[in-house]
């Protein structure tokens, strides 16, 4: 996904200071809006002022428009300073910056753009979210990973009510989970309430489709299958094998790119 193209497209400021106080608080620096284009932060125990400007289409941010820095501060009751800009700022902004010997970050659109791809999934959806919609109460952003729509092939809950578990409006609702018996080895797939009265009986549990759609966490959970097969040799596969293969083929029309961001925060 091209973050800087989407960004340039935002034309309103407040979208860009929505996004700024999402992306700064995922990134553990708690952050809130206060009036016009300003907030605060709080990261490691310093309270900075923030200043957001969507500058993207225009002209990078100077010492004209970022004045007066240190009365400011000193009104907000903080510590710092922070520029957080979808466009560039200009040298002197950072020399005049570096002078006032204050704590201060300054964050232009291409350092921004770099982080995005780190940020909760959510986050992506929220405001990048160009894909098909499901559920209006949950933003997602779901893919369609075909050149030819029309060659897309469902997956078919497997209590055989017949529900597409990969359309956008049953994704959260359904999940995927290794069921053992005896020697065999089971891999079930459907909408959750067909399918969770099923024991998710192995140390591989269960996962949400959307869960799956995560590189990342699809990667983890062939790994934790791949673990718990490696430490019980002799279980027969056959079975799980057969429907192992339609599941990884189906959802590989829906799952995200490896840049749309993370199911779960790198600690
Ligand atoms: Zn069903």
């Amino acid at each position: 996904m091209n973050y800087k193209q989407k960004i340039r497209e935002w034309t309103d400021e407040e979208t860009w200071k929505k996004f700024s106080v999402d992306f700064l608080n995922d990134m553990g620096w708690q952050a809130y809006e206060i009036s016009g284009n300003l907030g605060i932060c709080d990261y490691n125990g310093t309270r900075y002022l923030v200043s957001f400007r969507h500058n993207i289409n225009g002209g990078a941010i100077g010492t004209k428009l970022e004045k007066n820095i240190t009365d400011r501060i000193k009104k907000h009751n903080a510590e710092g300073f922070i520029g957080f800009y979808s466009g560039n700022y200009t040298t002197s902004l950072l020399e005049r910056l570096t002078s006032m010997q204050v704590n201060f970050k300054l964050f232009n659109g291409s350092r921004i753009t770099t982080f995005i791809p780190f940020t909760h999934s959510n986050i992506i959806d929220t405001y990048f979210g160009s894909g098909i919609k499901g559920h209006h109460l949950i933003p997602a952003n779901y893919y369609i990973n075909l050149n030819d729509e029309s060659s897309y092939k469902p997956l078919k809950c497997m209590c055989g009510c017949n529900a597409d578990i990969l359309d956008p409006l049953n994704i959260t609702n359904s999940m995927v989970l290794i069921h053992r018996c005896n020697n065999f080895i089971f891999l079930y797939y459907g909408l959750k309430h067909c399918i969770n009265g099923i024991d998710d009986n192995t140390e591989c549990g269960w996962l949400e489709i959307s869960q799956v759609l995560h590189p990342d966490q699809f990667i983890e959970w062939n790994q934790s299958i791949r673990i718990f097969l490696k430490n019980n040799l002799g279980l027969n596969t056959s079975e799980f094998y057969k429907y192992k293969r339609i599941f990884t083929m189906r959802i590989m029309q829906r799952i995200r790119s490896v840049n749309g961001g993370l199911f779960s925060r790198l600690a």
